[in-house]
């Protein structure tokens, strides 16, 4: 962890699971206010307000990309070296993910196009099942299996989703050491939604077409 959060964790932990919550509130706030300012202009005043900031270890919670962002359908390039940066954009994505209530959360989700995946199945009361993946290699197993899915990226929608019901993972931990684990059931589907970003691909990328029409409109009257 980067020296300069070394007094954020202990308050932080102080606080309790829950404990970025208020700031998250702040972000979306900042995100959705004011109505008529165009969303090209909110971007630019969300990224000074709240990367800035990240950057000092002020705060923790990250705004999430939302379907159809571009920068979500880009392929993510592995991490060479687990700088102090990497290691505050894992921390800053742990607690995003908490806040929002996910169980996982890809880089490029959060605008960091790099093969870095935060999961944490457990929860949501207590929150002890968690996994920081760097360049995680997934090699898949087992049976087909159907279930329900939904995204940070993608708010206010689920889907059934067809995946393997195994994977072996291969990745680095934040220090850099080798991790490798066999998952199945939740983990293993989470596993292989997470990985799916780094390649650009969302869960929506395997419905059927006409689900995926009506989802388009959907997000296109939003937007309007
Ligand atoms: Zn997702």
């Amino acid at each position: 962890m980067a020296r300069s959060k070394a007094w954020v964790t202990p308050c932080l932990a102080f606080l309790g699971p829950r404990r970025s919550a208020g700031l998250c509130f702040f972000a979306e706030f900042a995100y959705s206010w004011p109505p008529c300012l165009p969303r090209r202009m909110k971007r630019y005043y969300c990224k000074r307000v709240f990367f800035i900031p990240v950057t000092f270890g002020l705060i923790m919670i990250l705004p999430v990309l939302q379907y159809p962002d571009p920068r979500l359908a880009g392929t993510a390039r592995p991490i060479a070296e687990i700088t102090p940066e990497i290691r505050v954009l894992a921390q800053n994505m742990v607690e995003t993910m908490y806040a929002r209530d996910g169980v996982g959360l890809a880089a490029p989700q959060v605008g960091a196009a790099l093969r870095l995946v935060v999961i944490d199945i457990s929860g949501p009361e207590k929150r002890e099942d968690l996994r920081v993946l760097v360049n995680p290699a997934l090699v898949l197993s087992g049976e087909q299996i159907d279930s329900e899915e939904g995204c940070l990226s993608v708010e206010g929608y689920s889907a059934s989703v067809t995946r393997r019901e195994k994977v072996h993972v291969e990745a680095q931990d934040i220090d850099g050491n080798p991790v490798s684990f066999d998952a199945d059931g939740r983990l293993a589907v989470c596993c292989q939604h997470e990985h799916d970003h780094l390649d650009g691909i969302l869960f929506i990328d395997h419905i059927s077409r006409l689900k995926r029409t009506m989802l388009d409109r959907k997000v296109q009257k939003r937007s309007r």
